[in-house]
């Protein structure tokens, strides 16, 4: 969890620390969320105050701009792995 926060944010690389945002499009909403099913998420790309580009502003929106959320996943396993 603290390590995904230090990631630069998967949409527009703003460093961190960021947001962890569990991923929940498609099949990830449908069970429970485990802690490892995280990315980072700038402010401005995840918290519903920051207003349209926020995931949790417009769901929908985020998807058909930047693909679902676990779509960043092997990115940032990637990202982990090489630290
Ligand atoms: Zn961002």
């Amino acid at each position: 969890m603290l390590a995904v926060k230090m990631l630069p944010c998967v949409v527009c690389g703003r460093a961190g620390p960021n947001d962890a945002h569990h991923c929940q499009s498609d099949r990830f909403g449908a069970r429970k969320v485990s802690d490892y099913e995280v990315i980072p998420l700038c402010p401005r790309h995840h918290r519903h105050e920051y207003g349209p580009g926020a995931y949790h502003y417009s769901k929908r929106a985020w998807e058909e701009k930047h693909g679902p959320d676990h779509g960043f996943l092997d990115l940032v396993a990637r990202q982990l792995s090489a630290k």
